[in-house]
């Protein structure tokens, strides 16, 4: 799955929506799972390790919020 992802999705999405060209290496879920996103190919995209960590902080933050963690 991992393999297939970055098959389709060799680039950082997040860098190129901002014009930049990164090679991707992590498998991130657009909609987290703590927030009920489905572990399938429809859910996920190809990030860069500042992306995916600035992206994860984030998501920290909000299942904080939410009492979790
Ligand atoms: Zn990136």
């Amino acid at each position: 799955m991992r393999a297939a992802l970055f098959q389709r999705q060799p680039l950082c999405v997040e860098c190129e929506r901002h014009g930049v060209v990164t090679i991707a290496t992590q498998r991130d879920h657009i909609k987290p799972l703590a927030e009920g996103g489905a572990d399938d190919e429809s859910n996920e995209q190809a990030l860069c390790d500042d992306c995916h960590e600035a992206k994860s902080l984030a998501e920290a933050l909000r299942a904080r919020r939410r009492g979790f963690a």
